[in-house]
């Protein structure tokens, strides 16, 4: 898979994750200041109600303590009550004024009045005598109070009013001296009477103070009550006796625990959102990755087959190759025989299905772990790993042969197909990829060269003897881009006057490094790669040029099969006869039977083009292979050559003699003149002349030579034969 592809995706992916995770912790940042918010919100309101309600407390005891302050003020500083004092009613004017009335007072419940030497004149509580001594009942503190009382006149400040323990529960309890409003009534300093009012903090009193300020659940404590808002009640040393308690409303956390649900829901859909972030976000990243594995699958895979491509193979067999396990790397290339023909025949859909279906095979049939590729058109690769020593090697190529040998059925016809096979092993972990494939595809080349079917296994020796082929393919490029193919002409003689009738040309080769090549040789390497149509239009236009200079004798020159292939060489012969000035009429074109099987509608259509333009054709080395004569003289050859290996049995075999004679007369009762190729001996010619051939060849009347040679021969003297000549 490209690699720019890979890393875009995993860029793509780093920033879908980025992104996520960046949201998640904005998220949640958020979600905790929100919280720290709402909980610094809480607090705060909680403090502030505390605070509120402290301020009430204080304010609730300042009051209780001012209202009987000023209770005692008013009642103490009276000036009936101070001529009552020394009254002999006095008893009587304090029971009906102040005694009495505490019972129902709900400013004090308590009167007490003593003398400047501390005798008790009235002590009452709620309406009735107090029973015990003021002194006892209120404790050491009443004498400070009382001591203060005679103070703050002295100081004309309001009137000391302290919290005390008493025997009936903590009081507020205030003293003032008695004494007359009007400055103007006479006052003994050193007789004053002292009024003490208390008020008992009984549970109706705190409910009634809890009440006015507001303040719910409010007690009265001795201690202070570590998990309530406490106001102390301090005494007249300023020392805390009692406390008023109470609950803290917490205002806040109420509110907060009304909204609390709707708190939670909101919460939730938060979290919801997030996990709903964090699972669109992994659902993407997974998308792509699974996206990104699709189209590395893509890139590595054939559609038509789902078996690896080229680009998947060569990187199973870089990891395989690398292994350092020291395992047996066996590749196989596989190239089908015959898919060509599927193809041409029955059309690309059936060659595809039979693509598929050879793939199908593979993978069934090769049972242990092979890896199987298809390298493109019919070519496909196997591959199998083993540990050194594991198996016999020759078993896959067998199990491939078989597999794609067995007949398939595609679409409801059985097409039979081969395969060639080319086997490359690797011993060891050191192989090189390259060298690998190179070998195998050597060892196929070699395979298919041997025909249909055969497997080969790559070895030195094929090694050399192809790089031995691939040299002179090189070569023999070098020398037909340097027009460096030389020609040789071979006489065609009459018959019975044998005078020279015409030449075959014969290409001639010289490697720099073999020396002369023949035309056996160099003529399959030049059609394996191609180079046979610049071969053969080099041979033609050097033998044109020759041939002009020469009276009208014929010219014939051999042509492979592919060559008739080429649309353009009907083309390209009429040309170089132009340039040449040569008669097409004196051009014989050479052509073998092969290609009449091979490609008969091509050779037809060849063979036509080149009889409009006045071409002749000849059926070369007629034989050796299965053309009927009825058949060449359909397709309208102008003349037919015995091979020589038919020729060179006529003096020594009778019995091909006849044969040999058979096949020219009915070639001749076809009206198809026949030329008898490879004489040698007199005798030869002699049986051919009389079979019916009507033009001879062969080293009897001359061995290929050079032009030159032939003008200096024929035409420098008389173009006449003479025995004895070469
Ligand atoms: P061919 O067409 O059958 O050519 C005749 C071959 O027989 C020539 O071999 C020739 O030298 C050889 N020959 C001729 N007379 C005798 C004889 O009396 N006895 C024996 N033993 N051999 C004889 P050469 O030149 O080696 O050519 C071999 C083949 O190469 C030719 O067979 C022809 O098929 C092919 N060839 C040669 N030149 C060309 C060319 O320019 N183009 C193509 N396409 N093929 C060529
Ligand atoms: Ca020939
Ligand atoms: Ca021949």
């Amino acid at each position: 898979m490209p690699r720019s592809h890979m890393s875009t995706a995993r860029r793509r992916r780093h920033i879908v994750a980025l992104i996520a995770i960046l949201f998640i912790a904005v998220a949640s940042t958020f979600a905790v200041i929100v919280f720290r918010s709402i909980d610094t919100i809480l607090n705060t309101a909680n403090q502030i109600d505390d605070a509120r309600a402290v301020d009430a407390a204080r304010g609730a005891v300042d009051a209780l303590r001012s209202q009987l302050s000023g209770t005692i003020h008013d009642n103490a500083t009276w000036d009936g009550a101070y001529k009552q004092l020394n009254s002999i009613t006095r008893r009587y004017w304090i029971l009906e004024n102040w005694a009495l009335t505490a019972s129902d007072n709900p400013l004090y419940d308590t009167a007490v009045v003593i003398d400047v030497r501390g005798k008790v004149i009235v002590a009452y509580k709620d309406g009735n005598e107090l029973g015990v001594d003021p002194a006892a009942y209120f404790g050491p503190d009443l004498n400070t109070l009382i001591g203060q009382a005679y103070n703050v006149r002295r100081q004309k400040g309001p009137v000391p009013v302290q919290f005390i323990q008493t025997k009936g529960g903590i009081a507020v309890v205030g003293a003032a001296t008695i004494r007359p409003r009007l400055s103007a009534t006479r006052v003994e300093e050193g007789n004053l009477y002292v009024l003490i009012f208390a008020r008992h903090l009984t549970p109706k009193v705190v409910n009634h103070l809890a009440r006015a300020f507001r303040i719910d659940g409010m007690t009265l404590n001795s201690t202070r009550d570590q998990n309530m808002l406490n106001v102390p009640l301090s005494d007249v040393w300023g020392r805390d006796v009692a406390y008023l308690s109470w609950p803290s409303k917490r205002p806040g956390s109420q509110s907060f625990l009304a909204v609390r649900t709707q708190l939670a829901i909101g919460f939730a859909i938060l979290m919801l959102f997030l996990a709903q972030i964090v699972i669109v976000g992994f659902a993407i990243i997974r998308k792509l990755r699974e996206d990104e594995a699709a189209s590395r699958h893509k890139a590595l895979h054939d559609p038509l087959t789902g078996l690896a491509n080229r680009a998947g193979f060569t990187e199973f067999i870089q990891e395989a190759v690398s292994d350092p396990n020291g395992s047996i790397i066996q590749l196989h290339l596989l190239d089908l025989d015959g898919f060509k023909a599927v193809n041409d025949t029955w059309g690309h859909g059936t060659g595809d299905n039979l693509l598929v279906a050879v793939a199908q095979r593979l993978r069934t049939t090769l049972s242990e772990p092979a890896f199987i590729a298809r390298l493109g058109g019919d070519e496909f690769a196997i591959v199998t790993v083993a540990p050194q020593g594991a198996r016999e090697r020759e078993a896959v190529p067998d199990i491939i042969q078989r597999a794609v040998s067995t007949p398939f059925e595609i679409n409801g016809r059985f097409i039979q197909i081969g395969g060639s096979v080319g086997v490359s092993v690797a011993q060891d972990a050191s192989a090189q990829t390259g060298e690998l494939m190179r070998t195998a595809d050597i060892a196929l080349y070699q395979a298919k060269d041997f025909g249909r079917g055969m497997t080969v296994f790559y070895d030195q020796a094929l090694g050399s003897v192809l790089d031995e082929q691939s040299l002179l393919e090189e070569q023999l490029r070098q020398t037909l881009c340097n027009e460096g193919i030389d020609v040789r002409y071979q006489p065609l003689v009459d018959a019975r006057s044998h005078s020279l009738r015409g030449v075959e040309v014969l290409a001639r080769w010289c490697s720099p490094t073999l020396g002369p090549v023949g035309p056996d040789s160099f003529i399959p390497i030049a059609e394996k790669t191609g180079l046979i149509d610049m071969l053969g239009l080099q041979v033609l236009e050097k033998a044109t040029a020759a041939a002009a200079m020469w009276p009208a004798i014929s010219v014939c020159l051999n042509v492979s099969p592919l060559q008739l292939k080429d649309q353009y060489f009907v083309n390209r012969v009429a040309a170089t006869l132009d340039r040449a000035g040569l008669s097409p009429k004196r051009l014989t074109l050479e052509i073998t039977e092969g290609v009449l099987i091979t490609e008969p509608d091509q050779a037809h259509r060849a063979i036509a083009a080149l009889k409009a333009l006045g071409v002749k054709v000849a059926l070369d080395d007629f034989g050796i292979g299965y053309a009927s004569i009825g058949a060449l003289r359909r397709l309208g050859f102008d003349r037919l050559k015995i091979d020589k290996s038919l020729t060179a049995e006529l003096d020594k075999d009778p019995k091909a003699a006849g044969v040999f004679q058979a096949t020219v007369a009915l070639a001749n009762s076809l009206e198809i003149p026949v030329t008898a190729e490879g004489i040698e001996t007199e005798a030869q010619a002699v049986i051919a002349k009389l079979s019916g051939c009507d033009l001879l060849q062969g080293y009897l009347f001359g061995k290929p030579v050079t032009g030159d040679e032939i003008t200096a021969q024929y035409f420098g003297s008389p173009p006449i034969y003479s025995s004895g000549q070469p």
